[in-house]
């Protein structure tokens, strides 16, 4: 028999799925990527940089979020240059905060044609698709979404030549109080590669490693993972010395031997907008069993 009245109740029931929530999108989140890429060789302190970071932050005024524009001086072997770390906040409610950080700077070669389609460029992307896919998204914690200035290294990595903006960021936070509200930062990093193989990177926490283990297995994600577990000191070192609870979400695996990475094949025909969805989309359900 038909029913118009049990029609209406479905429909009705249907409603609240169509929210206002933005869906993560890996096409834009590539999208975004080459825009970065576009503004060419990033490294901290460059003029290229500077246009970068003007666009991010023009885009970022789009997604009602308060945009906060952290800049300091580094002392880096190439003398001091003025880096800036952005930050877009949506603000919660129960005093709690989330991270997604990554890193936007691309590393610095002397022919600056190094433009870090993976490494810099992808992450960047990403976080600007994430920013645009928290608008209407419902949330308790503070959610901060931050773009590192100044995560590679002027010369030889070594503890203070690197990860520039995390470590002056966790110094920063840690002085305001900011680092007590924080209950996770999530970092990601060359996450494009259409090859997907995310690592069990050893530094990370526990809790969050095995949370993202939940989640891929939930998500039919394994086969993005690569069964490694390998320690990287990434921009969530500084957190993790802080006592805050953090994870690294980072392919380290680019190319055949990683011979793509830091060179001038890291390009974005190198790139997919499926791992970029996959990763968001990890991203987007760490924050959502997080956010209590
Ligand atoms: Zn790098």
């Amino acid at each position: 028999m038909h029913c118009p009245q049990a029609v209406k109740a479905a429909a009705f029931f249907l409603l609240p799925i169509f929210s206002t929530a933005a869906e993560l999108s890996g096409q834009n989140a590539l999208a975004y990527t080459g825009k970065l890429v576009s503004f060419g060789a990033r490294p901290a302190g460059s003029e290229n940089a500077r246009k970068m970071q003007a666009y991010i932050a023009a885009e970022l005024k789009k997604f009602g979020c308060q945009v906060i524009e952290d800049g300091f001086q580094a002392r880096t072997p190439a003398g001091m240059v003025a880096m800036k770390n952005i930050i877009a906040r949506f603000p919660g409610k129960n005093g709690k905060a989330l991270a997604v950080t990554g890193h936007y700077d691309t590393k610095r070669f002397k022919e600056f044609t190094f433009v870090g389609a993976n490494d810099g460029g992808s992450s960047g992307g990403l976080l600007l698709e994430l920013a645009r896919a928290m608008q209407g998204r419902p949330h308790n914690s503070d959610i901060y979404i931050v773009w590192f200035d100044g995560e590679e290294a002027f010369a030889e990595w070594t503890a203070t030549d690197s990860l520039y903006g995390s470590r002056h960021l966790a110094g920063k936070w840690s002085a305001d109080g900011t680092i007590n509200r924080l209950q996770a930062l999530i970092n990601i990093d060359m996450i494009g590669d259409k090859d997907l193989r995310l690592e069990d990177e050893l530094l990370s926490s526990e809790s969050l490693r095995r949370m993202v283990e939940q989640i891929a297995s939930q998500l039919g994600y394994a086969r993005y993972f690569s069964g490694r577990s390998v320690a990287v000191e990434d921009d969530h070192a500084p957190f993790l010395r802080k006592g805050v609870r953090a994870i690294d979400l980072i392919d380290f695996d680019y190319g055949p031997s990683n011979s793509w990475w830091h060179t001038s094949q890291d390009t974005m025909d190198k790139l997919s907008a499926g791992s970029l969805q996959v990763t968001g989309t990890i991203v987007l359900e760490m924050l959502k069993r997080l956010d209590q």
